[in-house]
């Protein structure tokens, strides 16, 4: 444009942004939350198993003491999700991040089957960071002081090229893998990325892939994604120990007061139970007797998921329209379109992403800071920013994403030209 056409265009979204904040929303697009209607959906597994079903198939009493790892059901039912059999399971309470956190933190003052003793022996370790990615994994790395190595995300995966030169220093210990419906990018792993995964030479020997599979029954559209198993990949690599799986209900029954999941082969299963039988008694067996009765199977778990797509697809679609509508041929912004998992990514104009989270903030839309999506809260292109559309009604979505997208072109328009 001419700095008059310019000039015109700005001054036109400065008087539509004020006209915005004048409104005074109050929106939050901030965590990738279950709405409501969606907790709504398990209102019926609250009154299961009942007084009188508290007896689990193998005569466990759920009502008391024991079975660190599960009761047998549960861990049938959750076997394909995890893809492991029921006796490389562990069923834990309410949290995967916490079970990501109690893994890190085992490994790290007992040390890993494989492994030359507690990682905090080691010289400073390191892990490598696919980005964007989420920033509650970046944080357990900053929190116990492991290096963090960002790698690029490539629309199948991270950047393997990168990935495999990078094992080859012994302080890499590990990666962070969201493998389906990748927090925050949408994007599933290609199955030569979880080929290269399993086969890589890692000069650690203890090295781990953190595979968290947040997102494995989450789909938004028809499609399923062949995403490899990575616990066979890896056992036919040769590299058995190096996967841990993790995922939860968070986003299938309740996100307070669902159940997570852990996997990986019997050696690291051993392992982890010896740690955990330390930390606790034994899990919360009623709850899961009550995912048992009420998921049932595989086919409960799909019918159930349709049920979450039917409430929140139309609020991926309200904000690929908003952007599409306000974006699209500018050359000042790309979105990701997901097929499942719980958020967008959008890319504005390099410079820009701290400045629409301050246009959006200001005009009462919470977003999740910029940087988040990078360790260290570091964006070197300052372009990144994480769209959680799940929890706010449609309605407000819609208002929502309009009003980012008015954000992101006045952001523009400001800097100017890239
Ligand atoms: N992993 C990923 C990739 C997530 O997006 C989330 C939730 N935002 C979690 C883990 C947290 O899971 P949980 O509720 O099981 O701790």
């Amino acid at each position: 444009l001419s700095p008059a056409a310019l000039e015109d265009l700005r001054a036109g979204l400065r008087r539509e942004y004020e006209a915005l904040r004048s409104e005074k929303l109050t929106l939050d697009m901030t965590r990738g939350k279950p709405a409501p209607e969606q907790l709504d959906l398990a209102a019926a597994m609250l009154a299961l198993p009942g007084n009188r079903d508290t007896t689990a198939e193998d005569g466990t009493d759920a009502r008391n003491y024991g079975n660190l790892q599960g009761l047998p059901e549960t861990r049938a039912l959750f076997s394909s999700l995890m893809g492991a059999p029921p006796g490389q399971i562990v069923v834990a309470n309410n949290s995967s991040l916490a079970l990501m956190h109690d893994t890190l933190v085992y490994a790290l003052l007992k040390g890993l089957p494989g492994g030359r003793g507690p990682w905090s022996k080691e010289e400073p370790i390191a892990f490598l960071c696919p980005v964007p990615g989420y920033d509650r994994h970046f944080a357990l790395c900053e929190g116990f002081g492991i290096r963090m190595i960002p790698v690029a995300m490539t629309g199948a995966g991270p950047d393997m090229d990168a990935v495999e030169r990078a094992v080859a220093d012994p302080a890499v210990k590990g990666i962070w893998c969201v493998p389906q419906y990748s927090n925050p990018s949408g994007e599933t792993y290609g199955a030569d990325t979880v080929r290269r995964l399993a086969a890589m030479r890692a000069a650690a020997p203890d090295f781990r892939i953190f595979w968290d599979n947040a997102y494995a029954v989450h789909h938004l559209t028809a499609e399923r994604p062949a995403l490899p198993n990575i616990l066979d990949a890896c056992a036919e690599a040769g590299h058995p120990d190096r996967p841990i799986v993790f995922a939860s209900t968070s986003k299938v029954t309740l996100a307070g007061a669902g159940l997570a999941l852990w996997a990986s082969s019997l050696d690291n299963l051993r392992w982890y139970l010896t740690q955990a039988g330390r930390r606790s008694i034994g899990p919360d067996k009623l709850n899961q007797l009550r995912h048992v009765r009420f998921l049932r199977d595989d086919a409960g778990i799909a019918a159930h998921m349709e049920r979450h797509r039917d409430l929140i697809a139309p609020k991926f679609a309200a904000v690929a329209e908003a952007f599409a509508a306000r974006l699209s041929g500018l050359e000042v912004a790309r979105w990701s379109n997901p097929k499942g998992g719980y958020f967008v990514t959008l890319e504005v104009q390099d410079g820009t992403a701290r400045r629409v989270v301050a246009l959006a903030k200001e005009a009462g839309i919470a977003l999740t800071p910029a940087g988040a999506t990078h360790p260290y809260g570091r964006d070197p292109h300052d372009r990144t920013l994480r769209i959680a559309p799940t929890f706010p009604s449609l309605a407000e979505v819609r208002k929502a994403a309009e009003a980012v997208a008015l954000c992101t072109l006045l952001a523009a328009c400001e800097t100017g030209p890239a």
